[in-house]
């Protein structure tokens, strides 16, 4: 079984719900096995344009190749509509591995670890909310990174089945 970790966004009709169904889509498929989900966050469009993106990510254990994975989380995609009239447009639902495993791969069409991982509060965030002390190879730990996307606007969204509201784990979370 290999640990791998899917991120979702979307700007287009009601995203929370969207996802939520998303993820339950997932947890049927036998191959795979949800472990953990974060809250959801509502965060600026960044390099892409429409309204504010709801995301989340979740954490998985899977039987499947990464591109199986992969070929699982475009159906989805393609399930709940989504649509690319052109690059970054707003979109339903964009589901991404963001890491599998071990692997590192520089392919066009699967890229492990996402490239854009460090780069973005949408995933860092709700990324460390579930695995605090994650880290990779070649980057080491991710939340030595937050500083750098401390610009970028993010919000937690209140949650009804976790205790954030409780504790703030992050500072550029506000509840
Ligand atoms: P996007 O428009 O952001 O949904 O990008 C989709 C394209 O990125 C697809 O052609 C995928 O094959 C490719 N891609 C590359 N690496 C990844 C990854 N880690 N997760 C999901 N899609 C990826």
């Amino acid at each position: 079984m290999a640990r791998a970790f899917i991120g979702f966004g979307g700007n287009i009709g009601d995203t929370r719900q969207l996802i939520t169904d998303a993820i339950i889509c997932l947890a049927q498929r036998a191959e795979l096995h949800i472990l953990a989900k974060s809250c959801f966050y509502q965060s600026a469009p960044v390099e892409a344009t429409g309204g504010d993106y709801i995301n989340a990510v979740i954490e998985i254990e899977t039987e499947l190749s990464p591109y199986g994975l992969l070929h699982v989380c475009q159906a989805i995609e393609q399930e709940f509509g989504r649509e690319r009239p052109y690059a970054n447009a707003p979109r339903t639902l964009d589901l991404d591995i963001l890491s599998f495993e071990g692997v590192t791969q520089n392919e066009t069409e699967l890229m492990l670890p996402h490239p854009k991982i460090i780069e973005r509060s949408f995933v860092l965030l709700p990324l460390l909310e579930i695995a605090p002390d994650f880290f990779l190879p070649n980057l080491g730990e991710l939340k030595a990174y937050l500083p750098k996307v401390a610009h970028q606007r993010i919000e937690k969204l209140p949650c009804r089945n976790c205790n954030c509201g409780e504790k703030d784990v992050y500072s550029q979370t506000a509840h």
